[in-house]
């Protein structure tokens, strides 16, 4: 069994923040990292040490295995968590993590790599007789082969990259004389994203939900599910709103989920903290999409609602501890909910905004945690995700929390850049979202904001398809950074847009 006494946490921002928390009230000493962008970040100053990687660009710091790793050594840290994104899903690095005689705070790199890759993934749960999408098991490369497979399953169908994440690669297709071009399309984004052109077919389930099972197993074989979170509110494929627990699930399909999830988690002899997603019809049937090997964003509403500190489990199982609790031990206490304050503009097509927090104060009071990583006048940072908090409130049930987060939001004062948060009033307030009835359509169904498309002159548009060029060509296949690298490319055209303002 290893002891960890100091912990280096490869990552920046709000879960930099909240993992050295954790490790604090353990007794273990914390190792922050920052590039240049990052030198005065709150993350940095929380540290009881902390190590320059190098210039902001993440490929330069917080994706640089090298540097880490020297870091690491220099700093005599015996063990690494990697938060979410950046290497997190890396198998690369937990692999020379653990090489380095350093404990890797996640899952296995056979894992890691098993998991990231979503056709594989499939292979490895159909053996447990988990539900999965109707369609491919294998990767399709000829159009030919992708129209018998469409004809069999029938319209709508979905190609989504092998590789795939942040929603890259994923291509809706309705008939079949739009086969051929958007398979092409899908296959280039994934080759340029990930590195790796595979693509496969699945049936488009339409208005679904999105509910996923947080899991945790430990290096003994025991794994327990702490039930679901439900994040259907979307933009983009990615998600802005989440709660827990789903609004629509009754006890019977909750422990079914719950059962399939800890199923994908034996398949992979996983141990950590892992999210297993799903699809869900309006039947509530539910499909297996992927698994998510590392600590979800969105972690924080399970907290809540199980009483469980998951980074402080995540530690314990990477020492080699035995989980402390059984299935039957954990129980549902009220209702979570989380909403993501992006800097964006909703209003316009949420396109990712940058600027400084002239004013930032943050929401008080019984129920509401926020988890954030920025102070009055920082500038948010144009090299990284635009997340600035996440807002999570809990309480005894659904209407009370939703009362709470409405409360919570009109207390938070934001000056200096757009963010979500109005979008996400809208949310809580809307007939559909109230009843529990949402799917993953609500944003283009009722948002008009979202509809209201932002216009681009034919400069800013062919602008903007040069910085996605860049910007994926960038990205790093196994970094799991496709939603950074699209989103920074849309970014880098509104900063653009301002500086043309004021040159
Ligand atoms: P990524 O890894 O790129 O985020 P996922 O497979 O997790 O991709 O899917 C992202 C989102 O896309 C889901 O939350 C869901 O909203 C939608 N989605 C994925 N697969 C399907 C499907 N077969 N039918 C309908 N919607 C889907």
């Amino acid at each position: 069994m290893t002891k960890i006494n100091k912990l280096l946490v490869a990552n920046r921002g709000e879960i930099s923040l909240r993992i050295m928390r954790t490790a604090r009230e353990m007794g273990i000493q914390t190792v922050a990292v920052y590039s240049d962008a990052d030198r005065k970040a709150p993350h940095v100053r929380f540290a009881d040490e902390a190590a320059y990687l190098g210039p902001s660009p993440s490929r330069q710091s917080y994706l640089n295995i090298d540097k880490i790793l020297e870091v690491a050594r220099e700093f005599s840290v015996d063990a690494i968590h990697p938060g979410y994104g950046f290497l997190s899903e890396n198998p690369e690095f937990a692999k020379r993590v653990h090489e380095g005689g350093i404990c890797f705070v996640g899952p296995s790199a056979e894992a890691i790599a098993l998991m990231g890759s979503k056709l594989e993934a499939k292979k490895a749960v159909a053996k447990y007789k988990i539900p999965l999408v109707p369609g491919t098991s294998e990767a399709v490369t000829s159009v030919s082969t992708a129209k018998s497979i469409a004809s069999e399953i029938g319209y709508p169908i979905l190609i989504k990259a092998s590789a795939g994440g942040g929603g890259k690669g994923m291509r809706i297709v309705s008939s079949e004389d739009e086969l051929e071009e958007q398979m092409k399309r899908a296959m280039g984004e994934a080759e340029s994203a990930f590195g790796d052109p595979s693509v496969f077919i699945e049936k488009y389930i339409s208005s679904p939900k999105h509910i996923e099972i947080q899991v945790l197993g430990d290096q003994h074989g025991n794994v327990v599910h702490l039930f679901e979170r439900e994040c259907s509110i979307q933009r983009r494929h990615q998600k802005v709103v989440e709660e827990a627990p789903s609004a629509v699930l009754d006890k019977a399909i909750r422990m079914k989920m719950g059962e399939a999830a800890v199923n994908v988690a034996k398949a992979c002899r996983y141990h950590g903290a892992g999210t297993v997603e799903f699809v869900v019809d309006q039947s509530l049937n539910f499909y297996f999409l992927e698994m998510n090997t590392r600590l979800q964003v969105e972690h924080p509403v399970t907290e809540l609602i199980t009483g469980k500190d998951l980074v402080k489990e995540q530690i314990w199982i990477a020492e080699g501890k035995k989980l402390s609790f059984s299935q039957e031990e954990l129980q549902i206490h009220g209702h979570a909910i989380e909403i993501r304050v992006y800097a964006e503009d909703s209003e316009n097509g949420f396109l990712p905004d940058t600027g400084t927090l002239s004013q930032y104060r943050l929401p008080q009071g019984p129920g509401i945690r926020v988890d954030d990583g920025f102070e009055e006048g920082m500038e948010v940072p144009i090299h990284y995700d635009p997340m600035l908090s996440k807002l999570i409130v809990h309480a005894a049930d659904r209407e009370s929390a939703i009362e709470k987060m409405k409360r919570a939001i009109e207390e938070y004062k934001v000056v200096g850049v757009k963010t979500t948060l109005s979008f996400c009033a809208f949310v809580m307030e809307h007939p559909s979202f109230r009843e529990g009835t949402f799917t993953t359509k609500f944003v283009e169904e009722y948002f008009d904001g979202q509809r209201s498309n932002p216009k681009f002159s034919h400069t800013e548009k062919q602008l903007l398809a040069a910085f996605g060029a860049h910007f994926l060509q960038e990205a790093s296949p196994a970094s799991n950074n496709g939603t950074i690298a699209a989103e920074r490319s849309v970014q880098s055209l509104s900063s653009w847009r301002k500086n043309r303002k004021h040159g």
